[in-house]
C-alpha cells in the first residue's frame, strides 16, 4: 500500500490498539486456555470503562464505579503490580457470575501509581488453583498493553495532522509485521525518510541486564566507524544522555559546543555526520533504548518532524518490548519449571505436528514412554526434594542420550515421552536403551548420600502400533508396564496384545 492509497477520512487508531491488545491477550489465552480477560481504561471521574474486545463475553459492567473495594486498593497501592482480588467482595463489578468461575480474580493495574490509565481483569475458571497462576506473567501483559495504549493516545493526539498520521499508521502496521529487529529498522528509515533526511539509523539497545552499557543492535546505511555489535559505557555521550534522561537530542558539527561525544567521549572530532539526531524507544529515565539518525549534512529540524520521530521511535519501542514479551512468555507456556523439557501441553502440540509430517512424506516416527521404577520410595524415604532433584538430573540424563532432533517431554510427574523423528526402529532402541543405563549407572549424589534409580522405557512405532497420537501413546505406555512387570530396568518394545496399566 503507498502512502497516497490510503483513505485519510477514515482514518482511526483505535484498530491498530485492538490489535495489538488481542494479540497481547492471546498470549493469556495460550498459557490459560479457559481463562476471560477484560479491558477496563480510565474515564475520569466516572470509573473504569470496558473496552470491546472481540473474545469478550460480557459478564461484567460496562463501566465499574471508583469505590468497588478491588479498585479503591488498586488506586491506593503504592505500585503497579497484578493481584488476587476475592469475586465475593467486589460483586459490584459483575453483572453475572456463572457457577463455573473460580471465586478469586486477577486485576492488573496499567500505567503508573499515581495516574492509572486503566486495568486488566482476568476471570478464572473454576477447577484452576490459585499457585499455578503466575501473577509475573499478567504484569508483563499489562505492562505491554499499556506501553501500546501509550502509542495509540499519541496517534489520536496527531489526528488533524493526517498527512503525518497516515505515515504512523502504516510505520505501525509494519512494526506489527516486522519478525526481526533489523526488518523494524527498515522499515523506519523507509518511512522516515519521507520526514526527516538522513544517510544512517542506528539501533542502539540498553539491556536490563547490564545498565552500565547499551550496545550498537542493529545498522541502516553505512557501517563506517560502527559495527552491529559493539558495547558503549553508559557514560558521557550524546546517546547516554538519551538513555538517562529519556529526552531526545539533536547534535549539529558547526555549534558543537558540550564536551560529550555522540556514542563515546570525544568521538565528535571527525565524525563522518553533521547532524546526529536521538530518540528515546520508551520516554523514561533508564530506558530500552535509542533510535538515532545520522546526516551527512546539516538542516534545520522542524519541531513537527521530530515530533513525528518521537512517535515513531516509541512505536518501535513498544514493539520491540512485545517482541521479547513473546519470547518469554512463550517459554511459560511451552517449558515445564522443574525439568525444562516440554510441557504436556507443549508435548502433544509437537506430536501432532511431527505425526502430521511423518504421514505425508512418510518418514518414520517412533515414542518412547519412559517411568521411573519405584519412585514413590525415593519419595518417602528422602523427601519431596530429593525426589524433584532426581527428576532433574533423569531429564538431564533423557536429553544427553538422545539426539538433537528428537522431542522429549514431560509427560506427568514421573513420566516422560520423547518422540523420535526420522530415525529407524533399531536406532531408537539403542538411544532408549542408552537411557535406561545411564539411568542405571547415574550416582544421585544427595547429601553425601549416592542414591539408585531405575527406569523402564516403553517403544511404539508409527504406524505399526498407532496411527494417532493417543494410539501409540497408549502403545508405547503397555509396553512399559510390560517392562515394569518382567522386573523394570529395561526397554520394552510393543507387541500386540499389549496392555497400559489403567486396562490391566
Ligand atoms: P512403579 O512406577 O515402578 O510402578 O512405581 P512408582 O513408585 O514409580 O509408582 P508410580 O509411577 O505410580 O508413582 C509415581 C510417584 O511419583 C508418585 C509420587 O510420589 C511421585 N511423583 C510424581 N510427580 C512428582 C513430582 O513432581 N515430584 C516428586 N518429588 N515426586 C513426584
Ligand atoms: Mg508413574
Ligand atoms: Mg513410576
Amino acid at each position: 500500500m503507498a502512502l497516497t492509497d490510503i483513505d485519510l477520512a477514515n482514518i482511526d487508531s483505535k484498530p491498530f490498539f485492538k490489535s495489538q491488545v488481542q494479540h497481547l491477550l492471546n498470549i493469556l489465552y495460550t498459557i490459560y486456555p479457559e481463562i476471560s480477560v477484560y479491558l477496563y481504561v480510565g474515564n475520569g471521574e466516572h470509573g473504569f470503562e470496558l473496552q470491546n474486545l472481540p473474545t469478550n463475553e460480557t459478564h461484567l459492567f460496562d463501566i465499574i464505579p471508583s469505590d468497588v473495594p478491588a479498585i479503591v486498593d488498586m488506586l491506593s497501592a503504592q505500585a503497579v503490580e497484578s493481584s488476587f482480588i476475592q469475586n465475593q467482595a467486589n460483586s459490584a463489578m459483575f453483572s453475572t457470575e456463572p457457577d463455573d468461575w473460580a471465586e478469586f480474580s486477577v486485576i492488573s493495574p496499567m500505567g503508573e501509581p499515581a495516574k492509572l490509565l486503566g486495568f486488566l481483569l482476568t476471570i478464572f475458571p473454576k477447577e484452576l488453583s490459585r499457585e499455578t497462576v503466575s501473577l509475573t506473567v499478567f504484569n508483563d501483559v499489562a505492562a505491554s498493553v499499556a506501553a501500546n495504549s501509550i502509542t495509540s493516545n499519541l496517534l489520536d493526539s496527531y489526528k488533524d495532522r493526517s498527512d503525518h498520521l497516515s505515515v504512523m499508521l502504516e510505520v505501525n502496521t509494519h512494526l506489527n509485521v516486522a519478525a526481526t529487529k533489523t526488518d523494524f529498522l527498515f522499515e523506519i528509515t523507509r518511512f522516515g525518510k519521507y520526514f526527516i533526511q538522513f544517510d544512517r539509523a542506528v539501533l542502539v539497545l540498553h539491556p536490563e541486564n547490564t545498565p552500565e552499557y547499551f550496545l550498537i543492535d542493529s545498522i541502516e546505511g553505512d557501517e563506517k566507524d560502527l559495527q552491529q555489535g559493539m558495547s558503549y559505557p553508559v557514560y558521557n555521550s550524546l546517546v547516554s544522555k538519551v538513555i538517562i534522561s529519556g529526552h531526545h537530542f539533536i547534535y549539529k558539527k558547526s555549534n558543537k559546543t558540550e564536551s560529550e561525544g555522540i556514542y563515546r567521549t570525544g568521538d565528535y572530532e571527525d565524525y563522518p555526520y553533521d547532524q546526529v539526531i536521538g530518540f528515546p524507544l520508551v520516554k523514561v529515565k533508564n530506558g530500552p533504548g535509542v533510535l538515532v539518525l545520522e546526516s551527512s549534512r546539516e538542516y534545520p529540524v522542524k519541531q513537527s518532524e521530530l515530533a513525528i520521530f518521537e512517535m515513531i521511535s516509541q512505536s518501535l519501542g513498544a514493539a520491540l518490548t512485545r517482541f521479547s514479551l513473546y519470547e518469554r512468555l512463550n517459554n511459560y507456556a511451552t517449558i515445564d519449571t522443574l525439568t525444562h523439557l516440554y510441557n504436556l501441553r507443549a508435548l502433544k502440540q509437537r506430536f501432532e505436528e511431527e505425526l502430521a509430517r511423518a504421514g505425508r512424506y512418510q518418514n518414520s516416527l517412533v515414542v518412547l514412554f519412559l517411568d521411573l521404577d519405584k519412585f514413590k520410595l525415593v519419595n518417602d524415604t528422602y523427601g519431596h526434594l530429593v525426589g524433584d532433584f532426581v527428576l532433574k538430573e533423569i531429564s538431564q540424563i533423557i536429553r544427553d542420550s538422545i539426539r538433537t532432533s528428537d522431542i522429549p517431554g514431560r509427560y506427568g510427574g514421573e513420566e516422560f515421552v520423547v518422540i523420535m523423528v526420522n530415525a529407524d526402529a533399531a536406532a531408537c532402541m539403542a538411544s532408549a536403551k542408552r537411557i535406561c543405563a545411564a539411568v542405571r549407572e547415574h550416582p544421585f549424589e544427595v547429601n553425601e548420600m549416592s542414591i539408585d534409580n531405575k527406569i523402564s522405557i516403553g517403544l511404539s512405532e508409527f504406524p505399526r502400533d498407532g496411527e494417532t497420537m493417543q494410539d501409540l501413546i497408549q502403545s508405547a505406555d503397555a509396553a512399559m508396564y510390560t517392562a515394569k512387570r518382567r522386573g523394570g530396568d529395561q526397554v520394552v518394545k510393543y507387541e500386540k496384545g499389549m496392555v497400559p496399566k489403567s486396562r490391566a
